[in-house]
Formats: structure tokens, C-alpha cells, sequence
């Protein structure tokens, strides 16, 4: 694998756009309250803005809807332990601690999966997660009082004995973002070369588990983002950095400024 980093890096933490705890409890102000300054509202109108905004967390309550079939693996992302994450209580971005699950956006956009845009409304609507179902964009006392509670996490959904409980601990113990963080903070240091060596291998491990597990299992590759997260190589923006495809191998830059 290439490698290229200019000694000079500083290391600081950035947001990958969508990366929000609750992307329904931001969109109390950009959705109901601003149009509500003349007019208040009391109910939901089901004007889609919240669902545009990103798909909802999902918590224990939601996993009878994984186990009926309404919401699938496929659906989902995992946003890792030390992933950079955008905190709406706090209002700043931060490293989040444990994991949470979220339901994916449709393509490279942020409007959730299960939004139909023709129709203007939510697939599952009569099954929405719990989070939907709290969401008052006029009102965020109900969404605050479930965001951050009772989150939903891989182990909830895959039991110890499964062999993919294994990958994925394989996958954590490997590629943690706690480790990869620490060694990032050590690039430009005087054993910068063989920290860039260990960042490339905690990139090439996550690459290439993704691709195997697909290849050897019956498992599809849309259900990598949920098991192992989103690859590295793509949130590895988050401190600073961007994976470009050279040859055979990968080539680490710093994001220009
Ligand atoms: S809660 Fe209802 S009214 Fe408010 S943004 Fe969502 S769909 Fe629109
Ligand atoms: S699950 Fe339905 S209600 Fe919830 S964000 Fe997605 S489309 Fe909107």
C-alpha cells in the first residue's frame, strides 16, 4: 500500500457531514419552529422535513422491527465508539461513547432510507422507530427524553455465540478508533514512519475483512455498515486524513485546508 503524509500534519478531530446522535431531535429548528414564528403548531402536518434530515437512532424498543422483518440489517450503519459524532444537546461535535445504530440515508444524501419522495411520506409509517414516533418538531421534551437512552447496539442484535460476534470483535480489537486515534496523534513524531505503517494496516484489515466476509459468507455487502461500521477509509476524515485508490494500494493526505 502507498503511503504519503507530509510530517508537518496536526492532528485535530472534523465532522463527516450526517454523523448526528439524533438527527431528529436537530431538526426541531429548521423545520416547525421557524414557520411557527406566525403560526404555532400543535401537530404533526407529516411535511417530511425531519425525514430528510437523516434516518433516526434506533433503541431496544426497535428490535421487534428488526425481528419481523420491517427493518432489515441492510437498512442500517453503525457509528463506532470514538467516532466523531455532532452531540444536538451539547451542540458540538465530540467522540461518542459506546456505539450506536442508525438507519441509512438514500445514496450519498441524507434523506432517510425509508422516505418516499413521491409519495411524500414514510414506508413504515405505521412501524417508524421509536424516535419517530416521539419526534414533535415543536416540541423536543419527548425526543430529549429518549435521545441517548437505551440505545440500541450490535450485541442487542447478534448473539455472543454467532461467529459474526467473533468477526466483529476481531474487527474492534484491530481497527478501534480509540488505537487509531492515538496513533494519528503520533504521526509527525520521530517514529512517524512506522506509525504510518500501523495506520495502513488498520486500513487494509478493515478493507479487506469487508471484502472476505462477502466473498466466503452468505452475508451481503450491504450489511458491512452495520456490522463493521463505515470503512475507515472513508472516516478516516475525521481526523483530517483522505484515503485515495493508487495502484494497488491506498495513498494517505491530509485534507487541504
Ligand atoms: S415532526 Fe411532522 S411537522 Fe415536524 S418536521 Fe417532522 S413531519 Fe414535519
Ligand atoms: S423511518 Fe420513516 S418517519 Fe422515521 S425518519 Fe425514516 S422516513 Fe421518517
Amino acid at each position: 500500500m502507498a503511503r504519503h503524509l507530509p510530517a508537518f500534519l496536526i492532528h485535530k478531530r472534523i465532522m463527516i457531514p450526517s454523523d448526528t446522535e439524533s438527527s431528529h431531535e436537530s431538526s426541531r429548528n429548521s423545520s416547525g419552529n421557524r414557520q411557527d414564528s406566525e403560526t404555532p403548531r400543535t401537530h404533526c402536518i407529516r411535511c417530511g422535513t425531519c425525514c430528510l434530515k437523516g434516518g433516526p437512532t434506533l433503541h431496544l424498543e426497535d428490535r421487534d422491527l428488526l425481528a419481523k422483518g420491517i427493518i432489515k440489517r441492510s437498512d442500517l450503519y453503525t457509528i463506532r465508539e470514538g467516532e466523531t459524532v455532532f452531540d444536538n444537546i451539547r451542540g458540538n461535535a465530540s467522540a461518542l461513547a459506546g456505539e450506536i445504530i442508525k438507519i441509512k440515508g438514500q445514496g450519498k444524501g441524507y434523506s432517510c432510507i425509508f422516505y418516499d419522495e413521491c409519495q411524500k411520506g414514510c414506508r413504515i409509517y405505521e412501524n417508524r422507530p421509536v424516535e419517530c414516533r416521539v419526534l414533535k418538531c415543536w416540541d423536543t421534551k419527548d425526543i430529549k427524553a429518549v435521545s441517548g437512552k437505551n440505545r440500541l447496539a450490535r450485541k442487542d442484535l447478534i448473539p455472543p455465540d454467532n461467529p459474526v460476534a467473533q468477526l466483529i470483535a476481531a474487527h474492534e480489537q484491530r481497527c478501534s478508533y480509540l488505537a487509531l486515534e492515538k496513533l494519528i496523534e503520533r504521526i509527525g513524531g520521530p517514529d512517524a514512519n512506522e506509525t504510518l505503517d500501523k495506520v495502513i494496516e488498520q486500513l487494509q484489515f478493515d478493507h479487506h475483512l469487508r471484502s472476505v466476509v462477502v466473498e466466503r459468507s452468505p452475508l451481503a455487502n450491504e450489511e458491512m455498515d452495520f456490522l463493521f461500521g463505515r470503512p475507515l477509509a472513508t472516516t478516516i476524515k475525521m481526523f483530517g486524513l483522505q484515503v485515495r485508490q493508487k495502484d494497488k494500494g491506498f495513498l494517505l493526505t491530509p485534507i487541504a485546508q
